[in-house]
């Protein structure tokens, strides 16, 4: 029978997120320095085969959807490949995949024979010079034909966009209209403030002000906790709006405004094979060790070990409840020190790069 992973406030965790690298081809100002990060070597990172046996190990835990991003999970080779292998021996388990979308032109065909239950696309913008500055080496161009393809292909798509002031704000119109008409669901993400170095209170839009951008505002009623890809649960992090007169539903990611952190039954295994419990903590439990030796007891142990620490409310680590009060200063995760890991062997408190994390 199924271990089901259930932490201490009640919230089933069966949605596993897993980095399967911490490389990228583009360098997202809000992301990456231009030079990149120290790339963690090879050996460091977890093979397909440990990814492989830490799945079988999630089936037996009861996990349900597995999110395979990274980095840039289609540069890593043999992607597709272990794709393919994981859903023919899993087929119990939904899986998702997150891109940056660069790939998407050349792997179109083979990613409409994965049977996956979302791709979930980055596009923060529909301006090719904008596009160029924000992620320093992509090219828009690629991104959309891939998107066109692989729509056409019928992969059910999400689109991600983070919102930068003075960015991408105003483009919040043409992009739910792209959306519609690539059959697309948009979820808008708040600015999260994980590197102290790019965030800015200045840049950051709360929830609200995207949703005061919508077109006919009058038009979009709450739809919580409804995906028309079927892919997130009501538990999950997104809240939904839906055009009364189109249907088309758009989604809000807000992180920062919102703290719905007790809401959220995610956990992230980074590419070095650490369990993470919160996206804004930097308390981890490392599994690479078992994982190499097909320990699944241990696998086991160190799951429910980060499931018994997650937290309530982990929060951004901002020192506010109402991110949209001028009054007090918001601060960036990167300068906040105030979790331990948890009890226990094998934590640590690496740094919190989203491309490490695994985003
Ligand atoms: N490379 C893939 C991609 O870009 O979709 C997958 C990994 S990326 C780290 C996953 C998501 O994290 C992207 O949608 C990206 O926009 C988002 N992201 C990265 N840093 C962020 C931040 N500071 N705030 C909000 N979202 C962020
Ligand atoms: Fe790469 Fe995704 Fe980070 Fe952009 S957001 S640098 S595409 S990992």
């Amino acid at each position: 029978m199924a271990l089901i992973m259930k932490d201490s406030f009640g919230r089933i965790l069966d949605y596993i997120r897993i980095s399967v690298t911490d490389r990228c081809n583009f360098r997202c100002r809000y992301c990456m320095p231009e030079e990149g990060i120290d790339w963690i070597p090879h050996d460091k990172i977890m093979s397909y085969e440990d990814i492989r046996f830490l799945v079988s190990v999630l089936a037996d835990m009861g996990v349900k959807r597995i999110r395979f991003t990274g980095g840039e999970p289609f540069v890593r080779r043999g992607f597709l490949q272990f794709i393919t292998s994981i859903r023919r021996e899993f087929r119990s388990i939904a899986v998702a995949v997150t891109t940056n979308g660069s790939l998407l032109e050349r792997y179109a065909d083979e990613i409409a024979t994965l049977g996956l239950q979302s791709l979930n696309v980055s596009l923060d913008t529909l301006d090719p010079e904008k596009f160029a500055e924000i992620t320093r080496t992509g090219e828009l161009e690629r991104v959309l034909r891939g998107i066109a393809l692989v729509s056409a292909a019928g992969v059910p798509l999400k689109i991600n966009t983070v919102v930068i002031r003075g960015f991408n704000l105003e483009e919040v119109p043409a992009l739910i209209r792209y959306a519609a008409q690539n059959g697309a669901l948009l979820r808008f993400i708040e600015f999260m403030p994980l590197d102290a170095d790019v965030w800015s209170q200045r840049q950051y839009v709360p929830a609200n002000e995207v949703i005061s951008m919508f077109p006919g505002p009058g038009s979009w009623l709450c739809a919580q906790g409804v995906d028309q890809n079927g892919a997130d649960t009501p538990n999950g992090p997104a809240r939904y709006l839906r055009n009364s007169d189109t249907g088309q539903e758009v989604g809000i990611i807000s992180a920062v405004s919102d703290h719905f952190c007790h809401t959220c039954n995610r956990l992230r295994v980074t590419s070095t094979g650490e369990i993470r419990p919160c996206l804004f903590s930097n308390a981890g439990i490392s599994i690479i060790e078992s994982l190499k030796d097909h320990d699944a007891d241990a696998v086991r142990e160190a799951f429910l070990m980060a499931v018994k620490h997650k937290p309530h409310e982990g929060g951004t680590g901002l020192p506010v409840a109402n991110a949209d009060d001028p009054g007090v200063p918001l601060r960036p995760i990167a300068c906040v020190d105030k979790e331990e890991p948890p009890v226990g062997s094998g934590c640590s408190t690496a740094e919190r790069h989203m491309s490490r994390i695994g985003g």
